[in-house]
């Protein structure tokens, strides 16, 4: 027994408690059997803890990494089989390429698929503590900002769970999204050192390694057959060093791979500065390759134009894509004939759009394959999602800062665009204006590269994330290439992982629905409409009502922890949680807290149901009105909280560092979930999906997939307000918030208790530009025009919520009707629509 697993032990490297694959690593079979998984657990963990701690005192820390340790070593058999069967190419692979992965923690997620959770949970009382102890010592893996991070990380669940072929590609950024302070009621951003501790759960492939060129010149030599070869020279080399995190299936055996990869400066630096004598200058200067990882740009829905960003969206592109032809070309020698059938790249927004011109780069220049070739290649294997129709987040970067940086990289892009605007051209003939609006290149000052053209351009398949928003994609942006390739465009509504939004991280609801419809739902999530069976049982919504009221506990818990604000259960939880921007209207949300607050002060609180509003959310560190959002919420919610008469009836807090495991521990105990964006700009959201499966009712608009929850949920089941997509472009064109304020005294009285200072007692004048914000006739926002509607839609919430009975008859029919949200519709939806289509 002992010999076999010192076997084992003696493939894994100490160094670091990481594990340094060069070879294969094989854990015996006898040790790591499905059969006694708990005895094997227990063995690695007590392997780890004695052999690696070389002590016996212990803290969580150590416990959490022994066990982190321990669980990936129960999938590495299953990774290889997984990686061994994939490399046949039996089918066809997919890269997942985005420069975000929000993960979130990962060891509850892999007991969870690995079905190993009470094992764990077993293991533990014998080193005297419990699995929800351990698992808070995990720091999250954030790295991305938001929505799209968060959706690749669901994605890559989905993938290994449908047994899909499916490699994410990342970035292992060292410093990941900022963690979020409040102090005085301001958002200050401290450094995610997320790394500090080691990552138990990533492996460094050595034998991967690619190395991705930057700057020097193009030289170009002509052949025989009259085509030209070009090759780059004086290049800066940065080294790619790929660490691979595993993504477990749900209980399917499969193990796929995320694979971030890290830049190091290669060895072959600065001779000539070497020679002369400063060594130490020349090493010290390594420093900078290694830079283009280190930190995750904190942006969402809006770009950052520096010259790094870029650097490390090639960097990506190039080492993934590199990656692929090296695996290709390892099976099928460089005969590329079938690349397209058995490889897909789908792009996560344009910030890997640049792979479209380094795949013609890497074919043309380093396969000698002839531009016809490549191209049809790049076309047939390149699939665009495009997540949002804000001006601001649409990326262009400046042709000379590309040229210096990527140069090949331009004069590809430009031949590109040359015989892509000849096309254009030729389906409209004479219209000159055509080809400036749908050039890749924006002339006109400085030259810009219109990064979703070229995606555009290059792909086969061009999608939105909702239906709202691929069909303002094909009317309103991209309608002029919607008119050239109408095939290429089509919709796949954005999904969430059932098994981390709701079988992980609402352990009783999960067993109340198991009690019921037993766990083949959480495969198969449209199964939960069987709980529509259950309403006419009293027992059971009696036992719904519960799960959510215990919920609600913990997340007062929760509250207390983070914000030092007392909730009460009994209360009504509405919550709103998600990157502060003006278009998701927080303030809209804190508004109508000042609204009820007044109520209460003028003793109008006949009917008036308790709620505890709680808002979260992280402002990029350059958007100035969004924090001074935050600021407002916080000093709202400091008035709120402080007078003894308004406590009865409503209390707010504002949530520090929200990210997936705060979500985690929020959309469980959430009674109504604000998803109040202005209509036509959200172009999904996933949290409104979150949310809904854990039993929230909704209040919201008529924008993103709010309008097909709205659909599967039904009217009745949904508090819906406001304008929808084209009034808003209606009422844009006379828009007179003033007036609108004016006519309204609810909204007056609320204008006038922020206009005197109310909330800013010892900071005078510091909402002015939001208070200018509101009743700027050009707010795109258009806070004015739903505050009146949006008020009584609050109402009827109110109304509602006083009926127990019916709210959880809603709750319950909104969890039923919320299966057509999991990711794994969505990615069945890729996969034989996109990736897979014949
Ligand atoms: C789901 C999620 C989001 C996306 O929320 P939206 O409401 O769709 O904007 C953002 N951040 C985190 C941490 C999430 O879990």
């Amino acid at each position: 027994m002992t010999t076999a697993k010192d076997n084992a032990s003696a493939n894994i490297s100490k160094t670091n408690s990481k594990v340094e694959v060069t070879a294969e690593i094989l854990i015996d079979e006898q040790d790591c059997s499905h059969e006694e998984p708990c005895d094997s657990l227990k063995a690695l963990l007590a392997r780890h803890m004695r052999y690696e701690l070389c002590r016996d005192d212990h803290d969580k820390h150590e416990l959490f990494n022994a066990l982190a340790q321990s669980v990936k070593e129960q999938m590495l058999d299953d990774w290889r089989q997984t990686r061994l069967k994939d490399n046949q190419y039996q089918q066809k692979q997919v890269a997942y390429l985005s420069l975000e992965f929000l993960m979130g923690r990962a060891l509850g997620n892999a007991l969870l698929s690995l079905d190993i959770t009470e094992d764990a949970q077993q293991v533990l009382t014998e080193y005297a503590t419990n699995l929800e102890h351990i698992e808070q010592v995990e720091h999250d893996a954030g790295l991305g900002n938001g929505g799209l991070g968060r959706l690749a990380a669901c994605f890559l669940d989905s993938c290994a769970s449908l047994d899909l072929p499916v490699t994410g590609y990342g970035i292992r950024y060292q410093y990941g999204m900022f963690v979020q302070k409040i102090i005085d009621g301001y958002q200050v951003e401290r450094p995610d050192r997320w790394l500090r501790n080691g990552n138990p759960w990533e492996v460094r492939i050595s034998n991967h390694i690619v190395s991705v060129p930057f700057y020097g010149h193009t030289e170009t030599h002509s052949f025989k057959q009259g085509h030209r070869h070009h090759v780059l020279v004086n290049t800066q080399k940065v080294l790619a060093i790929p660490y691979d995190m595993p993504i477990p299936g749900y209980k399917n055996n499969r193990i796929n791979t995320l694979r971030l990869w890290k830049a190091e400066a290669n060895d072959d630096f600065d001779l000539a500065e070497f020679n002369e004598g400063d060594y130490a200058e020349a090493v010290a200067t390594k420093n900078l390759a290694e830079q283009i990882t280190m930190v995750l740009y904190p942006n969402d829905a809006s770009v950052n134009g520096k010259e790094l960003r870029l650097k490390q969206q090639y960097f990506l592109s190039s080492a993934s894509l590199q990656d692929l032809l090296i695996r290709y070309v390892n099976k099928f020698g460089e005969d590329f004939s079938h690349f397209s059938e058995l490889n897909v790249m789908q792009l996560n927004d344009t910030h890997p759009s640049i792979a479209v011109p380094e795949l013609m780069r890497l074919l043309l220049d380093q396969y000698g394959l002839s531009w016809d070739a490549a191209w049809a290649i790049t076309n047939q294997s390149m699939a665009y999602t495009n997540h949002t129709l804000l001006p601001e987040a649409l990326e262009r970067w400046s042709v000379p800062m590309m040229k210096n940086m990527l140069p090949r990289i331009v004069e590809i892009i430009f031949e590109i665009n040359a015989r892509y605007l000849e096309l254009v051209a030729h389906h409209w003939p004479g219209d000159i204006q055509k080809l400036t609006e749908m050039s890749i290149i924006e002339e006109g000052g400085e030259q810009q590269v219109r990064m979703a053209y070229l995606a555009i351009v290059a792909s086969f398949s061009v999608n939105g994330v909702a239906g709202l928003h691929t069909q303002l994609l094909k009317e309103g942006l991209f309608n002029n290439f919607y008119q050239l390739w109408p095939n290429k465009f089509n919709n796949k509504t954005n999904g969430v992982t059932p098994r981390r939004w709701l079988a992980f991280c609402n352990p009783k609801l999960s067993s109340l629905i198991c009690s019921r419809l037993g766990n083949d739902w959480i495969k198969d999530l449209s199964r939960l409409k069987g709980l529509n069976d259950c309403i006419s049982d009293k027992a059971f919504v009696k036992e719904w009502a519960l799960v959510k009221f215990e919920n609600k506990q913990s997340l007062t818990q929760f509250v207390r922890q983070q914000c030092g604000v007392e909730f009460d259960p009994k209360m009504m939880f509405d919550v709103q949680v998600k990157r502060i921007h003006e278009y998701k209207r927080q303030l809209m949300n804190i508004l109508h807290v000042i609204h009820l607050y007044r109520r209460i002060l003028n003793g109008d609180t006949q009917d008036m149901v308790p709620r505890c509003v709680l808002i979260g959310g992280k402002a990029a560190p350059g958007y100035a009105m969004a924090k001074q959002i935050i600021k407002l919420a916080n000093n709202v919610a400091h008035m709120v909280n402080s007078d003894p008469l308004v406590t009865p009836y409503l209390r707010m807090a504002f949530i520090p560092n929200y990210n997936v495991s705060a979500m985690e521990e929020i959309c469980p105990g959430t009674d109504l979930s604000e998803q109040i964006s202005t209509a036509g700009k959200e172009a999904s959201g996933t949290g409104n999906m979150k949310f809904m499966m854990n039993g929230a009712l909704t209040i919201g608009t008529l924008d993103g997939a709010n309008i097909e929850m709205l659909e599967e949920v039904g009217h009745e089941n949904f508090f819906l307000f406001g304008l929808n997509a084209s009034q808003v472009t209606q009422a844009r064109m006379d828009y007179q918030p003033q007036h609108i304020i004016d006519h309204s005294p609810a909204f007056q009285g609320v204008m006038n208790m922020l206009e005197s200072g109310h909330f800013n007692l010892v900071e005078p004048g510091i909402f002015d530009s939001i208070i200018a914000s509101i009743i700027d006739p050009n707010d795109q926002w258009m806070t004015a025009a739903d505050f009146d509607s949006y008020c009584q839609a609050q109402a009827l919430v109110a109304k509602t919520y006083l009926d127990q009975d019916s709210w959880q008859e809603m709750s319950i029919k909104n969890t039923a009707a919320s299966g057509r949200f999991s990711s794994d519709n969505t990615i069945a939806g890729y996969r034989d629509e996109i990736w897979m289509k014949k």
